[in-house]
């Protein structure tokens, strides 16, 4: 049997998956991304267990797709200096190539769940699809008159950095004031919450107090949410309007028939991406596209990095194409 593996690296996790040409999920592993090491130690992490895949479903490689967080430098194929990993850079491309002795191509994690969904998730039929990640941090993917957007270095469309606050009160991971990934990703709604809970004039909850302290969790104040805390009602409101600014600059600006969105945050809660979605049509200028959550779940990434493998866009041939693996003519799509 010929399969792709379609390659997820996060900050915190690496998930790996050997993929049919057909693009059905055969077998998927996973593992923390390494925080300490050299440039080739997340390359050579994945190269073994996409070989220890291999050997468990006695499959024949033909391609790696790699979803990464980034910034990319993707004529190289590299992360470079990415804020959430200990590592900072690291490469990619050109270890996995070597060691597995087929094409690799790599791009930003939601420009690969974006092709995922148009070839084989909710976007399948439609010309203009975005993906939106709410996640640790805040990202999109996006397809505009069936073409996949990279940019000069491959990090086209970093929404997650579109000013929604200029009060100065928050401040990104990046340095930059009043980001949407600086307000409402998981990496900061912990600031967040501080921030309204010194403002906050209303009864001392639970959820208040952790605030306050710094020390409530997403996963916490979603579940003070549920239990009816007043803090984290005003705070989960706070940040559905957030999201919902967020969403609208996206749709505004790209004009999408279908936005779908994934990451934890968005998948753990759909109460509440579902408060965030009714909340987006008051923003916007263009007229809605359908917005539902990512049907390919957890694994649009790995399956949107083997669907990069299988259908490789032109564009991205044109930067990161070698030598097309023997097969090709007989796959879908292609
Ligand atoms: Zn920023």
């Amino acid at each position: 049997m010929k399969v792709v593996a379609g390659v997820d690296i996060g900050a915190t996790k690496i998930a790996t998956g050997l993929v049919s040409l057909s693009g059905d999920v055969i077998l998927v592993e996973s593992a923390s991304t390494p925080q300490r090491g050299g440039s080739l130690t997340v390359a050579l992490l994945v190269a073994s267990m996409i070989r220890d895949l291999l050997s468990r479903v006695g499959a024949t490689l033909v391609a790696v797709g790699v979803g990464t967080i980034g910034p990319l430098d993707i004529r190289r194929g590299d992360v470079v200096d990415t804020p959430n990993v200990g590592l900072r850079s690291f490469k990619v491309r050109d270890p996995l190539q070597r060691e597995l002795s087929v094409d690799v191509y790599v791009v930003n994690d939601c420009v690969a769940a974006v092709w995922g969904e148009y070839r084989v998730g909710a976007g399948v039929g439609s010309s203009n699809v975005v993906y939106v990640t709410l996640s640790t941090g805040i990202g999109c993917g996006v397809i505009v008159d069936d073409h996949l957007l990279l940019g000069k270095d491959g990090n086209a469309h970093e929404v997650g950095h579109i000013v929604l606050d200029t009060s100065g009160r928050f401040v990104c991971g990046c340095g930059g004031l009043g980001h949407w990934e600086g307000i409402a990703s998981g990496a900061n709604i912990p600031k967040t919450a501080k921030i309204l809970a010194e403002e906050w004039r209303g009864p001392r909850t639970e959820a208040f107090e952790r605030s306050l302290a710094g020390s409530i969790t997403p996963e916490d104040l979603f579940r003070y949410w549920r239990q009816g805390d007043s803090f984290a009602d005003y705070l989960v409101g706070f940040l559905a309007e957030v999201n919902a600014a967020g969403l609208a600059s996206v749709i505004n600006a790209y004009d999408p028939e279908v936005l779908t969105l994934g990451g934890s945050i968005s998948l753990k809660n759909p109460d509440f991406t579902n408060i965030t979605l009714s909340r987006v049509r008051k923003y916007l200028i263009n007229r809605p596209p359908r917005m539902l959550i990512t049907p390919l779940g957890d694994l649009a990434v790995v399956i949107g990095a083997a669907m990069m493998a299988i259908n490789t866009p032109a564009n991205l041939l044109k930067i990161q194409g070698g030598r097309r693996f023997s097969g090709y003519e007989d796959l879908p799509y292609s």
